[in-house]
């Protein structure tokens, strides 16, 4: 593949040449099967004219190039494989004609010329029928019926068709013998028009067999050559996989990856390869690092959002795409040999073999415990999310020690559960990091960025309000997390929160606000401010200014007292 990132022309052609060439494994695999026709002989010798003209594109390209990064064996490997069946395609080429039929049994696809002998009992059986259209002619001169025609159908064979009027004028001749009489026509048959119809008959079945006799030894040379036609169809795949990332690696700046035995993780400006080509321009794609030579087991904090997945996936499409023998989406990797990589994101129920969301990220996550070993790459994104907090948490918490203590694989590991980050101070593997954000004009800005650290909160409710959640719900999720912010310091329990925060606030909260605007508008509209007393007004003034701040209403009685249950 280097290679090719050296010979941009040689790749435009060998792509170009690619996109026409059909599916040579399909159509031997149906051949051999004995489901093949002539389409499929035909699309083998495309293939193989195909793969000889690849193969010819990259060995001048070879013997032209300069370049140091030739890699001289693998690509001749390469060009044999595709040359090899190439004599097959030379049988085959000149047996087949342009307008091929599905199955061999319909005929006609053997192209005239290439069998003497066929061509010539085809001429015989064309000959026949130019016979009968003269038979025809004299019959209706013999009768003076001009419009005497002699048919084919599947009952009768070919026979002598005349209309019911004109039928007397052929019952008295000796050489026209009645066959069948129906509403509308009269039907004959003579001696001279059955041996013609024999001698047709024999004609068209002696060209079939002829034909089928071709196809049948195509197909036994297609079968004899099935090892090397297979060889080529893999050489095309890998020429194809090797161009197309090759130009992919130009287009998007990849580099070569290094492998090594140790098992070290270091990326140098990694990206994501599906995401970045689909962000907006004006909207780049940050790049991150990523090293887990000094310290393993990377956990990583930050907002939702933020681009945490993100930045697990894509280091594991490094690893994988770089044991694949591609370049990488990165300015510079080293990657210690990965024997497994195991991931557990996102979450996904098995409801018709019986497991719950959280079951199957429970045994998603046993999966990777019991057999991620000290060459593995792991990421989890999130775990212990699908049940309680603190069962959640604990197990969390009880994975990341086994990880770090037993399985002592390359880990990267997202979680909100920020409690996490202080085991640091224990495992002495484990690198806090965060997603970077700002806070701007109330505002979070997502900066897409890890750094070294731990995030402070999750900006949960930022997000929800992103989305598009109903103001009434946002304001109540505030006003609930502050609450439960609080009592994380002061040990307030739920039900202590669910009377604190009276009823009365969260119908006010879940109002719609323009309900609650033109509440007051009613409320001013009603007023007279001529009819007013200085002393009403006030009244009035004050009524107005506690609607306004929606904790009270002026239609409905006091709020009540609140108050914390000891
Ligand atoms: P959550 O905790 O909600 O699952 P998250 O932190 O895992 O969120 P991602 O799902 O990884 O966040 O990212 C959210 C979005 O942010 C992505 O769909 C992508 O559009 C954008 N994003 C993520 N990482 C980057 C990056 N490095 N550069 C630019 N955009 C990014």
């Amino acid at each position: 593949m280097a290679w090719f990132i050296t010979q941009p022309d040689c790749v435009s052609a060998v792509r170009d040449q690619l996109k026409l060439l059909p599916d040579i494994e399909r159509a031997l695999s149906r051949l051999t099967l004995g489901h093949g026709g002539p389409r499929d002989l035909a699309a083998i010798a495309a293939g193989l004219i195909g793969a000889g003209a690849i193969a010819g594109h990259i060995d001048q390209c070879l013997a032209n190039s300069v370049s140091v990064a030739v890699e001289p064996d693998q690509l001749s490997v390469l060009v044999d494989a595709m040359l090899a069946p190439l004599p097959l395609a030379a049988d085959m080429a000149p047996a087949l004609g342009d307008d091929l039929p599905l199955l061999a049994r319909d005929g006609g696809f053997v192209r005239h010329g290439y069998d003497l002998e066929l061509d010539k009992v085809r001429a015989l059986r064309d000959e026949s029928r130019r016979l009968i259209m003269a038979m025809q002619g004299r019959y209706a001169d013999e009768t003076g019926v001009a419009s005497l025609k002699i048919r084919h159908n599947n009952v009768l064979g070919y026979h002598v068709d005349v209309r019911s009027a004109h039928a007397p004028k052929l019952m008295g001749r000796d050489n026209f013998i009645h066959r069948q009489t129906t509403a509308q026509a009269v039907r004959f048959t003579t001696t001279e028009l059955a041996e013609l119809e024999r001698d047709l008959a024999s004609a068209a079945d002696r060209a079939l067999a002829m034909e089928l006799e071709i196809f049948n030894q195509l197909c036994a040379s297609v079968t004899e050559t099935a090892d090397g036609l297979v060889a080529a169809a893999r050489a095309l795949a890998e020429t194809d996989v090797a161009t197309a990332s090759a130009r992919l690696a130009v287009s998007r700046h990849y580099c070569r990856p290094r492998l090594v035995e140790a098992p070290v993780f270091n990326i140098t400006a990694g990206r994501h390869p599906v995401i970045e080509t689909m962000l907006e321009s004006d909207q780049p794609f940050i790049a991150n690092d990523c090293d887990l030579e000094n310290g393993r087991l990377w956990l990583l904090t930050g907002p939702n959002m933020a681009g945490k997945s993100t930045f697990l996936r894509q280091n594991a499409h490094l690893a994988i795409m770089a044991q694949a023998g591609l370049y990488v989406p990165a300015d510079a990797a080293v990657i210690g040999v990965v024997d497994r990589l195991f991931s557990r994101v996102g979450a996904a129920d098995d409801l018709a073999r019986g497991r719950s969301t959280f079951m199957v990220e429970m045994v998603e996550t046993a999966t990777i415990l019991n057999r991620a070993t000290a060459r593995s790459l792991v990421i989890l994104d999130e775990i212990g999310r699908g049940t309680a907090t603190y069962d959640g948490l604990a197990i969390a918490w009880s994975a990341l020690e086994y990880l770090h203590d037993i399985s002592g694989c390359r880990t990267l590991f997202a979680t909100h559960y920020h409690e996490l980050t202080h085991l640091r101070k224990n495992l002495d593997q484990l690198r806090c990091h965060a997603m970077q954000v700002r806070e701007w004009q109330g505002q979070i800005v997502f900066l897409h960025k890890v750094v070294a650290g731990a995030a402070d909160r999750s900006y949960g409710v930022h997000v929800a309000r992103l989305a598009g959640l109903p103001d009434a719900v946002l304001t109540r999720a505030e006003q609930i997390l502050t609450e439960l912010e609080s009592g994380q310091h002061g040990a307030v329990d739920a039900a202590d929160m669910a009377d604190m925060l009276p009823l009365f606030d969260r119908h006010q909260a879940m109002l719609p606000a323009d309900h609650r605007t033109s509440r007051l508008g009613d409320a001013i509209a009603a007023i007279d401010p001529d009819s007013l007393t200085p002393r009403q007004a006030l009244e009035q003034l004050y009524r107005l200014k506690d609607l306004q701040g929606t904790t009270d209403d002026p239609y409905q009685d006091p709020p009540p007292v609140k108050t914390k249950r000891s």
